[in-house]
């Protein structure tokens, strides 16, 4: 069998084993676009941005890809915003799919990678987010016809300094707190009850929101209401339109070792502990082997996230959600704030975390966030854990 194996990587890729591109999606908003490439496989691509007087094209070449009967006769999606003029499709050459995103202007592009089914997004600003989130002293030199070099993202492991976020000491005013699941999609049950994470999660996030319009002025987004379904590129999609300074993503955990309980929370990066991906493989809907193949890929593009502010912000809620859930079940236990590549945190431009409350795969858990006591006190720990973090910005 490995022989035949063997064999078979020897010879040559065949073109019908090309990745497809499927479709050209864009969610449009006043002042930010995300333009979604579905395909049908893993890629890789190369960028170019090309300046002219008038007009500046961003292209990209996706390799191995051919484009869809629909999409070769389709060749120009009108966009309909003043500074995303128009997105082209073709077929540069008979292994290369090219789009082309066409500016007035000089756009700052951000772009990552999202799995099962896989696909490329990248996130235009207007110009109201570019001032907020550039410095002039950290804008990029300009560049005319050059190849845009991906590189891999700095090592944020290390805080060296202040992050921009405190320096700028940025007054923290919307929140968007995003339940996981819902619709066709359940997430994890409950082994013993049968309790499904959609419904817990929405209920501990509408007593959060509750609770900080109660307790703040801060304006809260819920990225859903009631039991609807959400991909997770529109879930950060909403959180950048809107502008929102914080992104808490509120799930309930699985594991096969039915013993395992307690509250565990994640920041995004890159990580080498299996268990991290095991519960990011859950949580993204796809294989644990496509997780490994995938966080390659994503090591060669820019991360959006604000990494350190995330990593602040993940631990600061994990101790309060800790607290406040000690205060009814003194043993709850400490199941480790992580690193993990999770997509709905991937695109997200403003510090994000995601919690997972209990694990629904352990009777004991399960009973508890089946108590409305004990979710009130979840909720109790993440109000106090955003207002935390909040008061540490203003510390500097
Ligand atoms: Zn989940």
């Amino acid at each position: 069998m490995r022989r035949f194996l063997l064999l078979l990587l020897l010879l040559p890729l065949p073109l019908s084993g090309d990745a497809l591109l499927k479709g050209v999606r864009s969610f449009t908003y006043p002042d930010y676009t995300r333009v979604v490439l579905d395909l049908s496989d893993p890629v890789t691509f190369t960028t170019k941005e090309l300046k002219e007087p008038g007009r500046v094209r961003f292209f990209f070449d996706i390799a191995q890809t051919r484009l869809t009967h629909e999409l070769v006769l389709l060749k120009t999606i009108p966009v309909g915003v003043g500074y995303l003029k128009e997105i082209r499709v073709g077929q540069f050459t008979p292994r290369i799919a090219r789009v082309v995103l066409e500016f007035p202007e000089v756009r700052t592009l951000k772009t990552f990678l999202l799995a099962n089914p896989f696909r490329i997004v990248i996130d235009i600003y207007g110009q109201r987010s570019e001032e907020k989130e550039v410095l002039p002293s950290l804008k990029k030199p300009p560049k005319s016809e050059a190849t845009t070099t991906i590189k891999p993202p700095a090592d944020l492991s290390g805080e060296k300094g202040l992050s921009l976020t405190r320096q700028l000491g940025l007054r923290v005013k919307r929140v968007v707190i995003d339940p996981g699941h819902g619709g066709k999609d359940p997430g994890t049950i409950g082994k013993v009850k049968g309790l499904p994470e959609k419904e817990v999660v929405l209920d501990v996030s509408l007593r959060l929101k509750a609770l900080l319009e109660k307790g703040s002025d801060l304006e809260v987004i819920l990225t859903r209401q009631n039991d609807t379904f959400l991909s997770l590129e529109e879930r950060t999609a909403l959180a950048n339109s809107r502008h929102a300074d914080l992104f808490v993503s509120v799930h309930a955990n699985a594991a096969k070792n039915r013993s395992a309980s307690g509250l565990e929370t994640f920041w995004l990066n890159f990580t080498s502990d299996p268990h991290a991906v095991e519960i990011a493989a859950a949580e993204n809907s796809s294989s644990e082997r496509s997780i490994w193949e995938l966080q390659g890929l994503l090591k060669k593009i820019s991360l959006t996230s604000k990494l350190i502010e995330s990593r602040i912000f993940a631990n600061q809620i994990h101790k309060s959600v800790l607290e406040k859930t000690r205060t009814k079940v003194p043993d709850y236990q400490d199941y480790n704030v992580r690193k993990a590549p999770f997509y709905v945190l991937i695109g997200a431009s403003m510090p994000a975390t995601l919690v997972e409350i209990g694990f629904l795969s352990n009777k004991a858990n399960e009973e508890l966030l089946e108590d409305p006591l004990f979710r009130e006190k979840i909720a109790e720990g993440l109000y106090e854990g955003i207002l935390s973090y909040i008061r540490s910005l203003g510390e500097k």
